[in-house]
């Protein structure tokens, strides 16, 4: 079969031809429908040697960790799905059975890096080639009549921001402000998740024309550039300096410093982005009770619930659409900042 490798560290990505494979007790096999390219994996194909090492993937890995497909070849024992089921993968692996894992919050389990449990496509083979083994069917999520392709990048795109959000809703009540930094893949469905969940004034940030112009499309009340103005943009539009939650999905240090200036008595700093950037913190530092958090993937209840908003059509995924043979090209375009919503790989 067909699959979308990363094969050397700092190197692009290839299309090789690999053994189709065989899924062993308890685990599942998909042929795959949709794998969404995410930011993250760009991220790590930029590290170098020494701080991939750190990671521990081995090479060569499939990419991939936002995954949709039929289920195609079952493991011995697995009964819980049938062949033929239309799944999302759910995508953050762990144990099963620690306390985080009891709770389905399995992003947060105590015990995968011991372990050396991983997602696909961020550790082992992902979603970017033919077929997919899924390590057990705990991992996947009916997709019923949702189209994959329109609906794969729930998987992270939706899920991350969503788990991200949900976390603050008893802050966004009526007359509240969040602020969205970043409308790219993630960032143009937080603001949908907003909008859907919450009467806050969403006010979005990019440093891209085209990305501020989708913001809006898909329900920013504002959209202003990402720059030292911003500040006094949002404070114009509000009437006051300060906003209720901000969630940066850049997390560089001039957006982590942006939250910063934003964040007044009670704000909810989110960091979602994955980069390095500091933060102060302290009662001298920051506003009383402001936080900051920094939330990762999140759990399977929460992947059942963003399909759901899609199902009842309050939030989709903008989507460009490419054939395995163009993946590279869909990392390119992630890389150069020229896609609108999220690239979607077809094998
Ligand atoms: P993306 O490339 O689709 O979107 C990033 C957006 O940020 C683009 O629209 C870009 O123009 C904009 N941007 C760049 N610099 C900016 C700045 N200084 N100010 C404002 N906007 C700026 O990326 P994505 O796939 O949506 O991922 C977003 C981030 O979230 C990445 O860092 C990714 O690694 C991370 N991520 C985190 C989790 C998690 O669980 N915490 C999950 C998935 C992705
Ligand atoms: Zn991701
Ligand atoms: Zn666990």
């Amino acid at each position: 079969m067909k699959a979308l490798q990363y094969v050397e560290v700092g190197k692009p990505p290839v299309v090789v031809e690999v053994p189709t494979p065989e899924p062993g007790p308890g685990q599942v096999r998909l042929k795959v429908t949709a794998a969404g390219a995410c930011h993250s994996d760009s991220f790590v194909m930029g590290l170098s040697e020494q701080e991939y090492a750190q990671f521990g993937y081995p090479l060569p890995m499939t990419l991939g960790h936002e995954g949709a497909g039929i289920v195609d070849k079952l493991g011995e024992g697995v009964t819980s799905v049938a062949v033929g089921d239309a799944v999302a993968v759910y995508g953050p692996w762990g144990c099963g059975t620690c306390y985080q894992c009891a709770q389905g919050k399995e992003n947060y389990c105590e015990r995968a890096a011991e372990l050396g449990i991983t997602p696909p496509g961020l550790g082992h083979d992902g979603s970017m080639a033919e077929y997919m083994i899924i390590d057990d069917p705990r991992h996947l999520v009916p997709l019923g009549d949702l189209d994959p392709v329109a609906n794969v990048a729930l998987t992270d795109a939706g899920l991350t921001p969503y788990h991200a959000i949900k976390m603050s809703l008893p802050k966004l009540v009526a007359g509240s402000t969040a602020v969205v930094i970043g409308t790219g893949g993630l960032g143009h469905v937080a603001i949908q998740i907003l909008r859907a969940l919450t009467p806050a004034t969403v006010i979005a940030l990019d440093v891209n024309d085209e990305k501020l112009a989708l913001a809006k499309e898909v329900g920013a009340h504002h959209a202003f550039l990402s720059n030292a103005e911003a500040p006094a943009a949002i404070e114009k539009a509000l009437g006051r300096k300060t906003v209720t939650a901000v969630f940066d999905f850049v997390s560089i240090q001039p957006t982590i410093d942006l939250g910063g200036a934003l964040s007044g008595v009670e704000t909810d700093q989110v960091i979602v982005g994955v980069g390095a950037a500091k933060a102060d913190v302290g009662m001298l530092a920051k506003p009383y009770d402001s936080t900051i958090r920094s939330p990762y993937w999140g759990a399977r209840a929460e992947l059942m619930e963003v399909l759901n908003l899609a199902r009842t059509g309050l939030v989709h995924v903008e989507t460009e659409v490419f054939s395995l043979d163009e993946a590279p090209q869909a990392y390119d375009r992630l890389h150069e900042g020229t896609l609108r919503g999220r690239a979607v790989i077809v094998p």
